[in-house]
């Protein structure tokens, strides 16, 4: 039972839900101790707990910010909320991950990061050697010679480490202890203080997996881990690079007259519409179809109307199919993809293919107007089909760029003036653009 002086940032009464003896319940009492020494504001602490057992850790903690999250983000989720808060919110906050040495292994490029932009967050990695919650794994933190599950006659590699590897990365505050030396307190509070990315590694007992494999105490850890040449204590203390939100600060800073202002569109044409409209246009990759829809929703902004755009095509970006989705409307959109399509352009091989692919014939209506290149034939039946020589009079490259202008002018969601004023900003005089015989169509 906790005595209430420690009990701060600690669930009043809070009983470690860990097996007896487990090394996470020594860790967590010192967390508490060094946050007490600190005397932080409860608020100014945000705890980001790993998977594993280490993650129960959160209902324990009931004064402070908790998150829980994914095995081995941790370190990640961190980084973004002590980030988001020294650049947008208080500059106070204290962010302190929990993990274990499996987590730390899946996540190990989110520490290297953490550690290389020099966050403020501390990292304590609770390494009992192995995976604990899914039943005693070896991790890459598990020694060489060390009996788990999946290792039972000893894990044949030597342990990762990862003191090592922070150093590596240029963290400036590294630390190796044991979940009961008497000064841990002391480490974690200074290591939480620190300015900038923090590491300590607890070394500490599974004692329902680790010691019930290993001829394992306590007292044995320090000796473990320098017969793995891991060294011990405060390894690294040296506020020498500036923490990350600083640097951001004087980088974004002397970069301030170099940031181009926003563009804003102003409403200069008028719409003819009462609903959302729906238009996917579909056709090959450096046809132009999404610039087309590009465009398409420019003019649609300078008319007044809601706009979004949603592209899609291979990750081989210069071949293939290339389809846009674009939701012109009078009020808010809430979701970027054409459920009912008003209008679908299909302008190439690749783009019928990928119609299909997508079964796009299963978002359509009654009212669904296809506009199709008249080199295709759409197999399906009961389609309202308007078939054009889009390729033939305004080139393949232009086909997406044609249909859309026809929709325009046809059909006028909005007036055909703001599409105009665009093409002919982008490929000259507008009768000039395609064939004569494109604008009888
Ligand atoms: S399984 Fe191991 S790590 Fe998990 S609570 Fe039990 S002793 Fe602790
Ligand atoms: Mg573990």
């Amino acid at each position: 039972m906790n005595t209430p002086e420690l009990c701060t940032y600690m669930t009043h009464g809070a009983v470690m839900p860990f097996c007896k003896g487990c090394g996470h319940s020594n860790i967590l009492k010192k967390l508490n101790d060094a946050l007490v020494k600190l005397n932080l504001n409860p608020h100014d602490v945000c705890l980001v707990t790993d998977i594993g057992c280490i993650g129960l850790a959160d209902a324990l903690f009931d004064k402070v910010h908790t998150v829980h999250t994914t095995h081995g983000r941790s370190t990640g989720f961190a980084t973004g909320i002590a980030v988001a808060d020294k650049v947008l919110a208080s500059d106070k906050l204290k962010t302190i991950v929990l993990i274990g040495d499996g987590g730390s292994m899946i996540g190990l490029l989110h520490i290297v990061n953490a550690a290389l932009m020099n966050v403020d967050v501390t990292v304590i990695v609770a390494n009992n050697f192995l995976f604990g919650m899914t039943g005693g794994q070896t991790s890459s933190l598990t020694p060489e010679h060390f009996n788990t599950v999946t290792s039972p006659f000893g894990s044949m590699n030597p342990s990762l480490d990862i003191c090592q590897i922070a150093d590596a990365s240029k963290a400036g505050f590294i630390a190796r202890k044991t979940a009961t030396d008497k000064d841990l307190t002391d480490v974690i509070s200074e290591a939480i203080d620190f300015s900038g990315f923090s590491i300590v590694e607890v070394l500490e007992l599974c004692t329902e997996h680790g010691t019930k494999r290993n001829d394992l105490k306590g007292n044995m850890l320090l000796k473990m881990a320098e017969e793995e040449g891991h060294k011990i204590g405060v390894i690294k203390n040296s506020p020498v690079r500036p923490e990350f939100s600083k640097k951001y600060e004087t980088d974004v800073n002397s970069h301030k007259g170099e940031i181009k202002p926003l563009k804003y569109i102003n409403p200069k044409f008028v719409h003819n519409l009462k609903k959302p409209n729906g238009i996917i246009i579909s056709g090959s990759a450096g046809e132009r179809v999404q610039s087309t829809a590009a465009m398409l929703a420019e003019a649609a902004l300078m008319c007044g109307l809601e706009v979004t755009q949603k592209n899609d095509n291979p990750v081989t970006q210069g071949s293939g199919f290339s389809l846009s989705e674009v939701i012109i409307s009078p009020g808010e959109i809430n979701y970027t993809g054409v459920a009912s399509a008003d209008y679908v352009i299909v302008v190439s091989e690749n783009g019928l293919r990928e119609i299909k692919n997508q079964d796009i014939f299963n978002r359509i209506n009654d009212k669904t107007i296809f506009i199709v290149d008249d080199s295709l034939t759409i197999e399906k039946k009961g389609l309202n089909v308007i078939s054009l020589p889009l390729r033939k009079y305004c080139g393949g490259d232009k086909a997406a760029v044609g249909a859309v202008d026809y929709v325009i002018r046809k059909f006028e969601p909005f007036q055909h003036n703001a599409i105009k004023l665009l093409l002919e900003k982008r490929f000259g005089e507008y009768e000039k653009i395609f064939k004569e015989e494109y604008y009888k169509l």
